[in-house]
């Protein structure tokens, strides 16, 4: 049996229908800025995307192109002037930044309010504690897909393979608050495999071509791929073996087209969040 493609792309389009109809109701357009530091290429697309994302959302948007040379203090000055703008309700910090940077105290500047990666230990904590405040994009993203498709962690072994700040780690703990029982994997981890076949869900962020084979699979088991990678043919590809992966699987996201899209809607629907949230205070 083949399993069903989870279309991210389709939901995703229609998350930001959503979110636009939203905004159009709005007294003020929501607005985000964005900061890219430094000349990375995969860096300058994803900061090109979220810039058409924001104009299909009707969004107010800034974009601020920093040398890789910036100082740590004129990155903070930036921040600390958008956190004070009335009229900019998310500010988001390309990662990675360039050597010499300091990531944290650029993230710890962000006004938590308008955080809408969902980085800030405040948020973090108010994920962890069960109140987000935002959802962390990515994992959001995968959450809104089971949604969609009728999937319950409630009572499913959840399997999560990578634990980054980005990633791994904000999966765990969505799927944990939706009742799934959880365990993370990582480089350490001995028994990886038998673990991940083990796994009613599964999800992957790890970040290697192939990774996860069939025989990793539980029969019927629901497998998310958040990975994106480059093949030898400079493809874009997940962690999962697509193809065998497919005839085991109940449920599968394909790379492209699954969890990107999703990811990239999640940061417009956080937006609009921070505009409500702004507009309710101010
Ligand atoms: P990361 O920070 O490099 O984390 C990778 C994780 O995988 C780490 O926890 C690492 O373990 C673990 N790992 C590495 N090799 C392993 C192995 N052989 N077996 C088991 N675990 C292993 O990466 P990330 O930022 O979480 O991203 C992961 C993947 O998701 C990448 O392909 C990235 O491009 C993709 N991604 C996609 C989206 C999207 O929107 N679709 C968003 C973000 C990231 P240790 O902690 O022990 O080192």
């Amino acid at each position: 049996m083949s399993a069903i493609r989870i279309d991210g792309k389709g939901l995703a389009a229609r998350l930001k229908a959503q979110v636009r109809a939203e905004a159009e109701s709005m007294r003020r357009k929501p607005g985000l800025a964005v900061i890219l530091v430094g000349e990375d290429p995969a860096s300058r697309v994803y900061v090109t995307s979220k810039r058409r994302d924001c104009e299909e959302c009707g969004f107010y948007s800034e974009e601020y192109a920093l040398p890789a040379a910036s100082a740590q203090k004129e990155l903070l000055d930036l921040v600390a002037k958008l956190n004070g703008r009335e009229d900019i309700d998310g500010i988001l910090v390309q990662l990675p930044l360039p050597r010499g940077l300091d990531e944290r105290e650029v993230l710890l500047a962000i006004d938590p309010g308008k955080d809408v990666d969902c980085f800030h230990p405040y948020n973090v904590g108010q994920l962890t504690i069960g109140t987000p405040v935002f959802q962390p994009c990515t994992p959001g993203g995968v959450m809104e897909m089971l949604r969609e498709y009728g999937i319950d962690p409630a009572e499913k072994r959840c399997v999560v393979l990578g634990r980054s700040n980005i990633v791994g780690k904000p999966m765990a703990l969505l799927l944990l608050h939706a009742n799934g029982t959880v365990a993370v994997c990582h480089s350490k981890t001995p028994d990886l495999e038998e673990l991940a076949a083990s796994a009613d869900i599964l999800v992957s962020a790890v970040g290697r071509t192939g990774l996860v084979t069939a025989d990793m699979v539980k029969e019927g088991a629901v497998v998310i791929d958040v990975a994106m990678n480059r093949n030898m043919e400079g493809k874009l590809c997940g962690d999962v073996c697509f193809e065998e992966v497919s005839q085991k699987a109940s449920y599968i996201t394909p790379v492209p087209g699954g969890v990107g899209p999703m990811t990239r809607a999640m940061l417009m629907k956080n937006t609009l969040a921070a505009a409500k949230l702004h507009q309710r205070i101010r």
